[in-house]
Formats: C-alpha cells, structure tokens, sequence
C-alpha cells in the first residue's frame, strides 16, 4: 500500500472582534467558558436587577471627580462644589429607583459612598495627585493585531515627573493590594503593553485603594487610602505582548480547555455537563440562557439526546 498522508487542517473559530481585560480574566479561569460567554455569546437569564453597587458607584465619581481635576485644576474650589451637587442629584435619583423597583431605600449607602470619596478629595488626592500633567480620564486604549482589537478603558493616565502612569480605582472594605500584587494585576499589565505598543512608552501601571465604607475610629492597620505601583518594563510588556497573541491564536484554533476547578459557581455548569455527556445542551439554553452554541468539540452533543438529568443545588433537573 502507497503510504498514505492526510493533511488535517485545525478548526478555525470566529473569535470576538476584539479581545480586553475582563474577556482574559474569564479566558484564565476557564477556556470553555470564555467560548460559551463570547463565542457563543450565551448569557444567563437573570431574574432580579441590582440598583446599585457600592464599587461601581466609587469608581463612577472617581471619573467624575478626575474630569474636574483635569478642567479646573487640583485644588479648585469648584471640584467640591460639583462633587456635592452631584451627590444630590445621584441621591435622589437612588430613591426614586428604589421606590420604582420596591426596593428599601440604603442610606447608609449613601453616607459611606460620600465620606469615601470627598475624604479622598480632602486627604489622598492632593498627597498623590500635585504635579498631575496631561490628564486622561476614562481613557479608550485601542491597538489592532491580525484583525483584532486589543482594548480597554483605562481609568486615569497621566505624565508625573516626565514619567507616565496608568491608574485604576479599586475600593472595598479591605485593601488587599501591594506592590507585589499589583505586579499580576493582569488589567493593569494589559493596559500598560498596549500603552508601550502605541506609544513606545513605559508607563508605571498603579493600584489607587479607597476604603468604601471608612470607620469614624479606624483599627490600626486598617487601610482608608493606598497608591501601589508596580515597577515593569520593556521587557515586561514585550512578553506580555507574546502572550496575548500566543492567546489570540490559541482563541482562533477553537482548542479551548475545560478547568474543571472553576466549576463550582460556573453559570454554564448545566449547559457544559450535557455537552460532555453527549447529550443536547439545546433544551437548558432555551429556558435559561440567551444565545445558542456555535459549535463543539463534544463529537456527540448534536445527537439530538435528551432525558439529560442534573444535580444542581440540591435540585434535579431533567431536559
Ligand atoms: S462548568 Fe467548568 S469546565 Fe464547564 S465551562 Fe464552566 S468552569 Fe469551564
């Protein structure tokens, strides 16, 4: 028998148009779930809306606050009279959509929220913030490889010293950051490899903590405010540039991965188990997600089977 040779060409997949920070975080925990949630594009159903979140609210008047910076100046009394205003404003729209969603109105939520953000105005800012230069809030980071967008919104960047920096806001109720875990802080790495792509420079990524709910007697050790700073370079970002495009290839082959220690609070848990199974996901995504799978590598999955049954929480489903 002639020898025989058989050319497989690997499937290619549809990635995303673009790739940024929070598609990697899911990507790193687990691959499959990254396909499920942007290649398939399958969102869970969610029964109740959330009106507000402490840290999104934080971070929401952090830009608020840096805009103000950036028009007026540091310092200018203008900042707090703006600031309050705008507490005002964003009170009473809270109680109105608390009571449009019967939902109890948190003024405690409110209390912690200004306290936070105007002792930051009053003590931090002014000690990290003098000699500010070149201010961008919000900033849209965009840089096209192969096709694809490599972006994200960094939350403040700004020239210090002749130096760049890129700052994100973090808060909650206890610091965890320091110089050494800002060092992995993938988002901050990834803004700073497409800052040094399109510009050429090396900027210093940081880390600005602010306590979401201050105690009026704070315990010692406990952290009201922090600015960490990691410390990469050239090297740093030209590896980690290496690495989002051995990623982006990866996303392309379709080879994705199963982490089967994610599993645990996964939304597509259901879904991911008919699949292994072999039997058809086809049923759970129609009652509880939005969205249908464009393919997979379960050689059975589009058998049609049904009669699947799953453990969930205490409770068995069957589709
Ligand atoms: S159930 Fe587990 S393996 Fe499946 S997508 Fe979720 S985390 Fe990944």
């Amino acid at each position: 028998m002639n020898k025989l040779v058989v050319f497989e060409q690997a499937t290619q997949q549809v990635v995303p148009e673009s790739l940024s920070p929070s598609q990697l975080t899911v990507w790193n925990d687990c691959e499959q779930r990254w396909k499920f949630s942007y290649v398939d594009k399958l969102s869970p159903r969610r029964g109740r809306v959330v009106a507000f979140e402490k840290g999104s609210y934080i971070h929401e008047m952090m830009h608020y606050y840096y805009q103000l910076v950036r028009e007026f100046g540091l310092g200018s009394p203008i900042i707090m009279v703006s600031i309050q205003e705008r507490f005002k404003q964003d009170l009473a729209n809270y109680i109105m959509a608390c009571n449009d969603h019967d939902i109890p109105v948190d003024m405690n939520f409110y209390r912690d929220i200004s306290k936070a953000v105007i002792d930051y105005i009053n003590l931090q800012s002014p000690l990290i913030d003098k000699g500010m230069t070149e201010i961008l809030v919000e900033h849209h980071l965009e840089y096209v490889y192969d096709g694809r967008l490599f972006h994200g919104f960094a939350d403040l960047i700004y020239k210090k010293e002749g130096k760049w920096h890129i700052r994100d806001h973090k808060s909650g109720v206890k610091n965890t950051y320091e110089t050494k875990m800002v060092e992995r802080v993938e988002q901050l790495l990834f803004y700073g490899t497409i800052f040094y792509k399109l510009t050429g420079e090396v900027a210093i990524p940081e880390i600005s903590f602010i306590h979401s709910a201050p105690p009026t007697s704070p315990k010692p050790g406990t952290v009201i405010f922090g600015l960490f700073e990691a410390a990469h370079t050239k090297a740093s970002y030209e590896t980690y540039w290496n690495h989002l495009v051995r990623i982006h290839e990866k996303q392309k082959s379709s080879q994705v991965e199963r982490n089967y220690s994610a599993c645990k609070y996964c939304a597509y848990y259901p879904i991911c188990r008919a699949d292994l199974r072999g039997y058809s996901a086809e049923n759970i995504i129609k009652y509880r997600f939005n969205g249908q799978i464009q393919n997979s590598d379960s050689a059975s999955s589009d058998s049609g089977k049904t009669g699947f049954t799953l453990n969930l929480g205490g409770h068995r489903y069957h589709y």
